[in-house]
């Protein structure tokens, strides 16, 4: 019986969301399993796309199916789980089953298309020389600005010219050429006594294989090293001296490096009760939920580390996922400390060979222990024992494009399909996480003193710079931050100190008229980089040079205004001319391996004081910092954003638990012009507690999460008129559907209207419980494919994270 595959075609629409089906041709009956990466024939003439297939059945009768193309995998890239996990997120998540198979994919396993444009019939000699310079195809790429395009598609027409279409997959497995030799040393001998004397190659290689006539020696070995050459080794190999063979290798982006192996601690008793409840669940194959909220320092790490122990124990795996920005070179040793080999670890400061590599390695069961940032959540472990969340309150978890999944909720999903437990934990949980824990969804785990005996928290004081300005301190620095900042310097103690970006940018105004530097394409100011010398966009990347004089009125009175970390550096540096500096943020980070050179340049005292964004808020670990100053705590304060007084505290209480995790006393300040404000003083005592209480009463009074949910509606297009026109009707449809409790805000344009040469409008729906949303939201996402040739795009969005 002939068998037929569906398939989930690389065509991002609601009208292809389902599975299109094709028939298996009989040679590759056996090639073509579920799970397998595709490249089918779609839609009129002769179109070739990637697909997944999905489902195989056997068919008695076949109406006229095409047939699939060419197989791209030799094995399954998604296995039955993350098939339903796709399900499960395009649902959820209101996007497209492609985009969602995407996603859990290395970035290299995406496919490319090419379009060839192919001779096939007869051609007039001018296309013949001009398009198809002699050549029977070529790239539609390079052809398509020629002036010929209509004379093509009448030639199309006539048959004379065709299209051939190619799906291409960039997942290169990296491999490498090895020799070795069957023959026998008296042979070896025997072959040496035979050439000439001068034929010295052949002589070293012979002697060097005689001496060494066991194994494998790789040929970039025997070049570099042995004083080989290539030529000689290839000649070997023809005659039949050697015989070579490629071998597979991965790209190990840990491969120089040595992890001594390290041991687990004696637990505390807060550690010991935490453990034994994650791994009496791990064994007992429990989807539990903890919710481990420790302060920092605590030792949540080693609860994690000793939790995945019991679990590798067990024969099972685990997945570890940590923000991006805390995946520092730390994090990872004490990983690889503990289980060498055993972990894989995926982040974005890999390169795509090296992330493909690794995920190889999770794919064929070679790694049990997956840290990752992310879209480490998608990793193809098979017989999960345990999924940890760290720092579970960060958005970062949230993807902020189409799919908008959360990690949180899908490592959940993971849970329970492998009936296996998921650990959360934070210093600062999520008010959501926090408030589950409360109503017993999850379970709450508690460590309220830090592990290590002589580290204990941090004396932190809050600056009133309302005062300092009266006091005449006008520049960034007040005056007890910059006394504590000198005795360091003495004491030869090193300090870190914090500039909060959020909410805020170094711009440049004229001072005559007042003009700011805007983008073209957003309704944003400029921001000034002062190591490319250039203006740039920090949303669309638009970028020119910096203004000599004002280009509206010529003054040449031109300032910079705000404090970005460039000048707050050259502030400092003529403060305290004798400090070393080190800046870290978005500029001196973006090379590859830039972050992590910067890190160990400190922990190497190497600086005496280390500047810099958020970025330098988690992860660090080093004894000698006694001193961490906050600069200016408020700036994100006064976001409008429910979530602002919750990002702040999480902040403050990230930096504060920098500061004397050695044996060394730490001392923390915090610059503000809010002292009074709850989330600053209750940061300063890192009394989490006190803070969820408060901020649930505003939540409450507010109608904010976690008492409601939320879905944000955004609606864009080139013409302000057209975007604002859809989100009124899509706001009527809603409200029409919805019961009378549910609360909308808006349409109003979004805080940045205007971006990428595109105007953006939202609504926003707070909601405890309706019927009908699902239903609703979903005709709006069916309908607002009738628009997209009209140019406008719709997206939904469950439970944003940046809300303003
Ligand atoms: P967290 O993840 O909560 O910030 P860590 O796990 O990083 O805390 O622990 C902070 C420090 O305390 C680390 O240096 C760690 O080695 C140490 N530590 C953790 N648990 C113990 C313990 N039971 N005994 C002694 N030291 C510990
Ligand atoms: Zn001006
Ligand atoms: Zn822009």
């Amino acid at each position: 019986m002939p068998k037929i595959a569906h398939v989930i075609v690389d065509v991002p629409t609601m009208q292809t969301d389902q599975p299109f089906t094709y028939l298996i041709p009989n040679d590759m009956e056996e090639a073509i399993e579920v799970g397998v990466r595709v490249d089918v024939p779609f839609g009129n003439g002769n179109r070739r796309i990637q697909g997944f297939v999905v489902d195989i059945e056997s068919k008695q009768e076949i109406d006229n199916l095409k047939p699939i193309k060419a197989v791209l995998d030799l094995h399954p890239v998604v296995n039955d789980e993350l098939l339903l996990l796709a399900e499960e997120m395009a649902k959820t998540t209101f996007s497209f089953k492609i985009t969602c198979l995407q996603t859990m994919l290395p970035s290299v396993m995406r496919s490319t298309y090419k379009k060839w444009l192919v001779s096939v019939g007869d051609i007039p000699p001018h296309i013949e020389e001009e398009v198809f310079l002699g050549l029977a195809e070529r790239d539609w790429e390079e052809i398509k600005d020629t002036p010929y395009l209509s004379e093509l598609h009448r030639l199309r027409q006539e048959g004379a010219v065709d299209v051939r279409y190619e799906v291409t997959t960039k997942n290169k497995v990296k491999t490498m050429k090895v020799v070795q030799t069957n023959l026998p040393k008296e042979t070896l001998q025997d072959i040496q006594s035979h050439i000439r004397k001068n034929a010295h190659q052949k002589h070293k290689l012979l002697d060097f294989f005689i001496s060494e006539q066991t194994g494998e020696f790789s040929v970039k070995e025997l070049v570099e090293h042995h004083d080989l050459s290539r030529q000689v080794i290839k000649e070997a190999v023809e005659l039949g001296w050697l015989v070579q063979e490629e071998r597979e290798v991965y790209r190990d982006p840990y491969k120089d490096r040595l992890f001594q192996q390290d041991d687990a601690l004696v637990l505390n008793e807060e550690q010991q009760v935490a453990l034994d409840a994650v791994s009496q669940s791990v064994s007992a194959h429990q989807n539990d939920v903890f919710l481990l909220e420790g302060i920092t320092g605590s030792g949540k790490t080693e609860v994690y580390l000793q939790a995945i122990s019991h679990v590798l124990e067990e024969g099972k795996t685990a997945i570890m996922l940590v923000p991006e920005i805390s995946l520092t070179p730390q994090t990872v040793t004490r990983f690889k400390r503990r289980f060498g080999d055993k972990v894989a670890v995926l982040h974005s400061g890999l390169s795509q060979g090296e992330k493909y590599d690794e995920w190889r390695k999770i794919e064929r069961k070679e790694a049990q222990v997956v840290v990752g940032a992310r879209s480490a959540v998608f990793a193809p472990l098979e017989n999960i024992g345990l999924i940890i969340i760290d720092e579970e309150h960060e958005t970062s978890y949230k993807q902020d494009e189409s799919p908008r999944y959360h990690a949180r909720n899908l490592a959940i999903w993971r849970g329970d399909y492998h009936k296996c437990p998921v650990l959360l934990g934070s210093a600062t949980p999520s008010l959501e996480s926090r408030a589950r824990a409360q109503k017993n969804v999850y379970q709450l785990l508690t460590l309220t003193k830090r592990a290590s005996d002589n580290a204990i928290l941090p004396t932190v004081s809050i600056v009133d710079m309302r005062a300092e300005l009266k006091q005449g301190v006008t520049g960034s620095f007040s005056t007890p931050l910059l006394h504590e900042l000198t005795e360091r310097l003495e004491k030869k103690e090193q300090s870190v100190l914090m500039l909060n970006r959020r909410g805020y940018s170094s711009f440049m105004m004229c001072r005559d008229c007042g003009y700011v530097l805007p983008c073209p394409n957003c309704d944003i100011s400029l921001t000034l980089h002062m190591d490319t010398k250039s203006m740039k966009c920090h949303y669309c990347g638009h970028e020119e040079s910096i203004p000599q004089c004002c280009p509206i009125c010529d003054s040449k009175k031109i300032r910079y205004y705000g404090t970005g970390t460039q000048k707050i550096e050259e502030e400092l540096q003529q403060l305290l001319p004798e400090a070393k500096i080190l800046r870290m943020d978005v500029d001196t980070t973006r090379k590859k391996g830039s972050h992590e050179r910067l890190l160990q340049q400190f922990g190497a005292q190497e600086a005496d004081i280390l500047l810099g964004t958020q970025m330098i808020a988690k992860g660090l670990d080093f004894p000698n910092v006694t001193l961490v100053g906050v600069l200016n705590a408020d700036t994100a304060l006064n976001l409008p954003d429910f979530r602002s007084s919750e990002r702040t505290f999480q902040l403050l209480t990230q930096v504060s638990g920098r500061a004397g995790r050695g044996d060394k006393l730490g001392k923390v300040l915090i610059q503000t012009f809010n002292p009074e404000h709850y989330a600053i003083t209750l940061a300063k005592n890192q009394h989490y507690e006190a803070f969820y209480h408060h901020e649930m009463n505003l939540r409450r009074q507010g109608k904010y999460p976690p008492y409601y949910y939320t879905v944000q509606l955004v609606v864009s297009h080139e013409e302000e008129i057209q975007a604002a026109k859809k989100m009124h009707e899509i706001a009527k449809k809603i409200q029409s559907a919805l019961s009378p409790q549910a609360i909308i805000l808006g349409p109003t344009p979004k805080p940045m209207a205007r971006m990428n040469r595109r105007y953006f409008y939202q609504t926003v729906v707070k909601y405890r419980f309706e019927e009908n949303l699902n239903q609703v939201l979903q005709e709006i996402l069916q309908e607002s494919q009738k628009d997209i040739r009209s140019g406008l795009r719709v997206s939904i969005d469950m439970e944003p994270q940046h809300f303003i």
